[in-house]
Protein backbone atom coordinates (compact mmCIF):
# COMPACT_ATOMS: atom_id res chain seq x y z
CA UNK A 1 0.00 0.00 0.00
CA UNK A 2 1.63 3.16 -0.70
CA UNK A 3 1.94 6.21 1.59
CA UNK A 4 -1.16 8.17 0.34
CA UNK A 5 -3.89 5.36 0.86
CA UNK A 6 -2.16 4.60 4.82
CA UNK A 7 -2.23 8.56 5.58
CA UNK A 8 -5.91 7.68 4.40
CA UNK A 9 -6.71 5.33 6.85
CA UNK A 10 -5.02 7.34 9.65
CA UNK A 11 -7.14 9.89 8.59
CA UNK A 12 -10.38 7.93 9.01
CA UNK A 13 -8.98 6.43 12.05
CA UNK A 14 -8.97 3.27 11.02
CA UNK A 15 -5.70 3.03 12.22
CA UNK A 16 -3.82 4.86 14.81
CA UNK A 17 -0.36 5.71 13.05
CA UNK A 18 1.34 3.47 9.89
CA UNK A 19 5.44 3.53 9.88
CA UNK A 20 7.32 5.11 7.30
CA UNK A 21 10.41 3.41 6.66
CA UNK A 22 11.29 5.37 3.65
CA UNK A 23 14.47 7.37 4.18
CA UNK A 24 16.25 4.82 6.78
CA UNK A 25 19.40 3.09 6.17
CA UNK A 26 19.18 1.48 2.89
CA UNK A 27 19.25 -2.54 4.69
CA UNK A 28 16.63 -1.02 7.09
CA UNK A 29 14.24 -0.16 4.32
CA UNK A 30 14.86 -3.58 2.53
CA UNK A 31 14.27 -5.25 5.88
CA UNK A 32 10.72 -3.65 5.88
CA UNK A 33 10.29 -4.37 2.16
CA UNK A 34 10.46 -7.59 2.81
CA UNK A 35 8.35 -8.39 5.81
CA UNK A 36 5.81 -6.37 3.61
CA UNK A 37 6.17 -7.86 0.82
CA UNK A 38 5.30 -11.36 1.81
CA UNK A 39 2.40 -10.37 4.07
CA UNK A 40 0.66 -8.48 1.65
CA UNK A 41 0.92 -11.48 -0.62
CA UNK A 42 -0.28 -13.51 1.77
CA UNK A 43 -2.99 -11.17 2.38
CA UNK A 44 -3.87 -10.92 -1.00
CA UNK A 45 -4.57 -14.76 -1.57
CA UNK A 46 -6.07 -15.31 1.44
CA UNK A 47 -8.56 -12.16 0.75
CA UNK A 48 -9.76 -13.53 -2.71
CA UNK A 49 -9.66 -17.37 -0.82
CA UNK A 50 -12.48 -16.39 1.63
CA UNK A 51 -13.92 -13.30 0.01
CA UNK A 52 -12.68 -10.15 2.55
CA UNK A 53 -13.05 -7.15 1.52
CA UNK A 54 -10.74 -3.52 3.00
CA UNK A 55 -8.30 -5.90 3.72
CA UNK A 56 -4.80 -4.02 4.93
CA UNK A 57 -1.26 -4.99 6.34
CA UNK A 58 -0.04 -2.91 8.37
CA UNK A 59 3.36 -1.91 10.28
CA UNK A 60 3.42 -0.30 13.82
CA UNK A 61 5.84 2.03 14.96
CA UNK A 62 6.29 0.42 18.61
CA UNK A 63 9.42 -1.61 19.70
CA UNK A 64 7.30 -4.40 21.87
CA UNK A 65 7.41 -7.83 19.65
CA UNK A 66 3.63 -7.78 18.43
CA UNK A 67 1.25 -8.53 15.87
CA UNK A 68 -2.11 -8.03 15.65
CA UNK A 69 -5.89 -8.26 13.85
CA UNK A 70 -8.99 -6.17 13.71
CA UNK A 71 -11.90 -4.76 12.40
CA UNK A 72 -12.84 -1.65 12.31
CA UNK A 73 -15.73 -0.05 10.39
CA UNK A 74 -15.57 -2.60 7.50
CA UNK A 75 -12.19 -3.00 7.13
CA UNK A 76 -9.84 -5.88 7.82
CA UNK A 77 -6.23 -4.73 9.63
CA UNK A 78 -3.50 -7.30 10.11
CA UNK A 79 -0.70 -5.67 11.35
CA UNK A 80 3.40 -6.04 13.29
CA UNK A 81 5.26 -3.71 15.01
CA UNK A 82 8.50 -2.67 13.82
CA UNK A 83 9.75 -4.56 17.28
CA UNK A 84 8.22 -7.98 15.14
CA UNK A 85 10.44 -6.97 12.52
CA UNK A 86 13.83 -5.97 14.26
CA UNK A 87 13.97 -8.75 16.34
CA UNK A 88 12.35 -11.47 13.81
CA UNK A 89 15.26 -10.54 11.56
CA UNK A 90 17.92 -10.81 14.68
CA UNK A 91 17.39 -13.64 15.91
CA UNK A 92 16.97 -15.65 12.51
CA UNK A 93 20.49 -14.42 11.51
CA UNK A 94 22.15 -16.25 9.14
CA UNK A 95 25.61 -16.71 10.75
CA UNK A 96 24.13 -17.79 14.26
CA UNK A 97 21.80 -20.43 13.09
CA UNK A 98 23.70 -23.50 12.08
CA UNK A 99 26.37 -22.37 15.48
CA UNK A 100 23.39 -22.90 17.61
CA UNK A 101 21.71 -25.80 16.02
CA UNK A 102 25.60 -27.71 16.24
CA UNK A 103 26.15 -27.15 19.71
CA UNK A 104 23.18 -28.19 20.75
CA UNK A 105 22.49 -31.33 18.34
CA UNK A 106 26.19 -32.67 18.51
CA UNK A 107 25.44 -35.87 20.27
CA UNK A 108 22.58 -36.96 17.33
CA UNK A 109 25.30 -37.68 14.83
CA UNK A 110 22.34 -38.46 11.73
CA UNK A 111 20.21 -35.89 12.78
CA UNK A 112 23.38 -33.54 12.69
CA UNK A 113 24.36 -34.72 9.48
CA UNK A 114 20.63 -33.95 7.91
CA UNK A 115 20.82 -30.66 9.36
CA UNK A 116 23.96 -30.16 7.96
CA UNK A 117 22.40 -31.15 4.24
CA UNK A 118 19.55 -28.74 4.99
CA UNK A 119 21.60 -26.22 5.60
CA UNK A 120 23.90 -26.23 2.60
CA UNK A 121 21.59 -26.97 -0.07
CA UNK A 122 21.72 -24.78 -2.94
CA UNK A 123 19.32 -21.94 -3.08
CA UNK A 124 18.22 -22.67 0.00
CA UNK A 125 18.97 -20.55 3.19
CA UNK A 126 17.64 -22.04 6.50
CA UNK A 127 17.78 -19.17 8.15
CA UNK A 128 15.28 -17.34 5.60
CA UNK A 129 13.21 -20.43 5.85
CA UNK A 130 12.81 -19.90 9.63
CA UNK A 131 12.06 -16.68 9.35
CA UNK A 132 9.38 -17.05 7.03
CA UNK A 133 7.77 -20.32 9.14
CA UNK A 134 7.33 -17.15 11.85
CA UNK A 135 5.64 -14.77 9.17
CA UNK A 136 3.47 -17.71 7.35
CA UNK A 137 2.36 -18.60 11.52
CA UNK A 138 2.27 -15.10 12.26
CA UNK A 139 -0.13 -13.77 9.36
CA UNK A 140 -2.38 -16.94 9.44
CA UNK A 141 -2.86 -16.89 13.00
CA UNK A 142 -3.91 -13.08 12.58
CA UNK A 143 -5.90 -14.07 9.62
CA UNK A 144 -7.67 -16.05 11.73
CA UNK A 145 -8.59 -13.83 14.12
CA UNK A 146 -10.18 -11.89 11.16
CA UNK A 147 -12.13 -14.41 9.90
CA UNK A 148 -13.07 -15.31 13.55
CA UNK A 149 -14.58 -11.47 13.81
CA UNK A 150 -16.08 -11.93 10.18
CA UNK A 151 -17.92 -15.13 11.26
CA UNK A 152 -19.33 -14.21 14.70
CA UNK A 153 -21.75 -12.09 13.18
CA UNK A 154 -21.77 -9.38 15.54
CA UNK A 155 -21.51 -5.84 14.12
CA UNK A 156 -18.76 -4.52 16.05
CA UNK A 157 -15.20 -3.43 15.87
CA UNK A 158 -12.95 -6.37 17.19
CA UNK A 159 -9.09 -6.12 18.24
CA UNK A 160 -6.48 -8.95 19.39
CA UNK A 161 -2.86 -8.43 19.99
CA UNK A 162 -0.50 -11.24 20.73
CA UNK A 163 1.16 -9.71 24.15
CA UNK A 164 0.08 -11.13 27.37
CA UNK A 165 -2.81 -9.05 29.02
CA UNK A 166 -2.77 -10.11 32.98
CA UNK A 167 -5.93 -7.64 33.95
CA UNK A 168 -8.58 -9.74 31.79
CA UNK A 169 -9.76 -13.32 31.69
CA UNK A 170 -12.65 -14.56 28.99
CA UNK A 171 -12.96 -18.53 28.00
CA UNK A 172 -13.63 -17.21 24.31
CA UNK A 173 -10.72 -15.37 24.28
CA UNK A 174 -8.47 -18.25 25.24
CA UNK A 175 -10.89 -21.27 22.70
CA UNK A 176 -10.01 -18.52 19.88
CA UNK A 177 -6.47 -18.20 20.18
CA UNK A 178 -6.76 -22.09 20.27
CA UNK A 179 -8.56 -22.52 17.34
CA UNK A 180 -6.42 -19.59 15.71
CA UNK A 181 -3.00 -21.44 17.04
CA UNK A 182 -4.20 -24.74 15.20
CA UNK A 183 -4.80 -23.07 11.60
CA UNK A 184 -1.61 -21.61 12.04
CA UNK A 185 0.45 -24.15 12.53
CA UNK A 186 -1.54 -26.34 10.08
CA UNK A 187 -0.76 -23.21 7.55
CA UNK A 188 3.15 -23.55 8.60
CA UNK A 189 3.26 -27.58 7.89
CA UNK A 190 1.94 -26.76 4.50
CA UNK A 191 4.76 -24.09 3.72
CA UNK A 192 7.50 -26.30 5.01
CA UNK A 193 5.98 -29.30 2.34
CA UNK A 194 5.97 -26.60 -0.75
CA UNK A 195 9.43 -25.93 0.18
CA UNK A 196 9.84 -29.70 0.05
CA UNK A 197 8.72 -29.86 -2.84
CA UNK A 198 10.81 -26.97 -4.68
CA UNK A 199 13.99 -27.84 -3.29
CA UNK A 200 12.84 -31.60 -4.42
CA UNK A 201 13.92 -32.82 -0.93
CA UNK A 202 13.34 -36.48 -0.88
CA UNK A 203 15.26 -37.55 2.08
CA UNK A 204 13.14 -38.36 5.33
CA UNK A 205 15.59 -37.18 7.68
CA UNK A 206 16.05 -33.79 5.93
CA UNK A 207 11.92 -32.96 5.58
CA UNK A 208 12.42 -34.21 9.73
CA UNK A 209 14.61 -31.41 10.29
CA UNK A 210 12.27 -28.95 7.99
CA UNK A 211 9.58 -29.87 10.76
CA UNK A 212 11.17 -29.43 13.65
CA UNK A 213 12.78 -25.73 12.59
CA UNK A 214 9.54 -24.48 11.27
CA UNK A 215 8.16 -25.64 14.55
CA UNK A 216 11.10 -24.46 16.59
CA UNK A 217 10.44 -20.89 14.79
CA UNK A 218 6.71 -21.18 15.73
CA UNK A 219 8.07 -21.38 19.36
CA UNK A 220 10.50 -18.81 19.09
CA UNK A 221 8.07 -16.39 18.04
CA UNK A 222 5.44 -17.25 20.17
CA UNK A 223 8.17 -17.03 22.99
CA UNK A 224 8.73 -13.22 21.72
CA UNK A 225 5.31 -12.43 21.51
CA UNK A 226 4.38 -13.60 25.15
CA UNK A 227 6.77 -12.06 26.89
CA UNK A 228 6.35 -8.73 24.84
CA UNK A 229 9.71 -8.97 24.81
CA UNK A 230 11.25 -5.64 23.36
CA UNK A 231 14.17 -4.45 20.93
CA UNK A 232 17.38 -4.52 22.89
CA UNK A 233 15.79 -6.07 26.36
CA UNK A 234 16.06 -9.55 25.36
CA UNK A 235 15.29 -10.76 29.14
CA UNK A 236 12.46 -12.86 29.84
CA UNK A 237 10.88 -13.51 33.27
CA UNK A 238 8.64 -16.33 33.29
CA UNK A 239 5.28 -16.54 33.98
CA UNK A 240 4.10 -18.69 36.78
CA UNK A 241 1.56 -21.42 34.90
CA UNK A 242 -1.74 -20.80 35.05
CA UNK A 243 -5.19 -22.46 33.52
CA UNK A 244 -8.04 -19.93 33.61
CA UNK A 245 -6.40 -16.27 33.45
CA UNK A 246 -5.20 -13.53 31.75
CA UNK A 247 -5.72 -12.92 27.92
CA UNK A 248 -4.57 -15.51 26.57
CA UNK A 249 -3.65 -19.24 27.16
CA UNK A 250 0.42 -19.87 29.40
CA UNK A 251 2.58 -20.51 26.31
CA UNK A 252 3.41 -23.88 27.44
CA UNK A 253 -0.88 -24.62 26.79
CA UNK A 254 -0.09 -23.26 23.40
CA UNK A 255 2.90 -25.41 22.52
CA UNK A 256 1.37 -28.59 23.63
CA UNK A 257 -1.97 -27.71 21.37
CA UNK A 258 0.45 -26.79 18.55
CA UNK A 259 2.12 -30.17 18.85
CA UNK A 260 -0.96 -32.29 19.02
CA UNK A 261 -1.88 -30.39 16.14
CA UNK A 262 1.52 -30.71 14.17
CA UNK A 263 1.48 -34.72 14.67
CA UNK A 264 -2.31 -35.38 14.48
CA UNK A 265 -1.69 -33.82 10.91
CA UNK A 266 1.90 -35.84 9.93
CA UNK A 267 0.30 -38.84 11.24
CA UNK A 268 -2.42 -38.22 8.56
CA UNK A 269 -0.39 -36.65 5.66
CA UNK A 270 3.30 -38.64 6.01
CA UNK A 271 2.52 -41.45 8.20
CA UNK A 272 5.75 -42.93 6.74
CA UNK A 273 8.39 -40.63 8.92
CA UNK A 274 7.12 -42.31 12.01
CA UNK A 275 7.54 -39.50 13.87
CA UNK A 276 6.63 -39.22 17.31
CA UNK A 277 4.69 -36.74 19.82
CA UNK A 278 7.74 -37.02 21.97
CA UNK A 279 10.36 -36.45 18.97
CA UNK A 280 8.26 -33.15 18.03
CA UNK A 281 8.52 -31.54 21.82
CA UNK A 282 12.41 -32.79 22.35
CA UNK A 283 13.70 -31.11 19.06
CA UNK A 284 11.33 -28.01 18.95
CA UNK A 285 12.08 -27.73 22.52
CA UNK A 286 15.68 -28.63 21.75
CA UNK A 287 15.79 -25.40 19.14
CA UNK A 288 14.17 -22.72 21.50
CA UNK A 289 16.13 -24.14 24.58
CA UNK A 290 19.64 -23.73 22.17
CA UNK A 291 18.22 -19.70 20.58
CA UNK A 292 17.50 -18.73 23.88
CA UNK A 293 20.87 -20.07 25.62
CA UNK A 294 22.56 -18.46 23.19
CA UNK A 295 20.69 -15.09 23.51
CA UNK A 296 19.75 -14.82 27.01
CA UNK A 297 21.81 -13.67 29.54
CA UNK A 298 19.11 -15.35 32.43
CA UNK A 299 19.64 -19.01 31.51
CA UNK A 300 17.63 -20.43 34.63
CA UNK A 301 14.25 -19.40 32.88
CA UNK A 302 15.40 -22.08 30.35
CA UNK A 303 15.51 -24.37 33.32
CA UNK A 304 12.69 -22.93 35.27
CA UNK A 305 10.20 -23.21 31.71
CA UNK A 306 10.97 -27.19 31.58
CA UNK A 307 10.10 -28.06 35.13
CA UNK A 308 6.81 -26.14 34.55
CA UNK A 309 6.27 -28.73 31.97
CA UNK A 310 7.10 -31.68 34.14
CA UNK A 311 5.29 -30.35 37.30
CA UNK A 312 1.73 -29.76 35.23
CA UNK A 313 1.68 -32.21 32.35
CA UNK A 314 -1.99 -33.47 33.16
CA UNK A 315 -3.41 -29.91 33.67
CA UNK A 316 -1.83 -28.54 30.16
CA UNK A 317 -3.61 -31.82 28.43
CA UNK A 318 -6.60 -31.56 30.77
CA UNK A 319 -7.22 -27.25 29.50
CA UNK A 320 -6.40 -28.52 25.85
CA UNK A 321 -9.24 -30.65 26.08
CA UNK A 322 -11.27 -28.60 27.36
CA UNK A 323 -10.58 -25.67 25.35
CA UNK A 324 -11.37 -28.09 22.56
CA UNK A 325 -14.66 -28.75 23.62
CA UNK A 326 -15.40 -25.32 23.67
CA UNK A 327 -13.80 -24.81 20.78
CA UNK A 328 -16.06 -27.22 18.62
CA UNK A 329 -19.04 -25.60 20.57
CA UNK A 330 -18.52 -21.60 19.39
CA UNK A 331 -20.04 -20.78 17.25
CA UNK A 332 -17.78 -18.53 14.60
CA UNK A 333 -15.21 -21.17 15.16
CA UNK A 334 -18.20 -24.28 13.75
CA UNK A 335 -18.95 -21.74 10.91
CA UNK A 336 -15.15 -21.20 10.32
CA UNK A 337 -15.10 -25.25 9.82
CA UNK A 338 -18.38 -25.94 8.43
CA UNK A 339 -17.11 -23.27 6.08
CA UNK A 340 -13.64 -25.29 5.19
CA UNK A 341 -15.23 -28.70 5.52
CA UNK A 342 -12.87 -29.67 8.49
CA UNK A 343 -14.78 -32.44 10.40
CA UNK A 344 -13.06 -32.63 14.28
CA UNK A 345 -15.30 -34.75 15.61
ZN1 LIG B 1 -4.09 -14.35 18.76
Amino acid sequence: MNREELDKLVKYQIITDAFDYEGLDPDIVENYKYFEYRFNELFTEKANQFKLKDCHFVIKNNSYCNAFAKTVKGYNIIGITTGYVVQMRNIFNQKNIMHILSIGLISDQQLLDAYGNLYNLENFELNKFMLNCSIQFTFSHELRHILQFNSSKISVDNYRNENLDQSTFEIKKHVWEFDADRTASFEVMKYIFEMKRKHKINDDNIFKCMLYTGLGSIFITKTFFYFRLETSKLNLNKIDFYTKKYSHPHPIVRIFNIIDYFYDNIADFFPKLNITKQDLLNNALGIIKLYFSYYQSNQNIIAEIFNDIDNHLNEINDYNEELFEFAINDISIVNLLNASGTNFQ
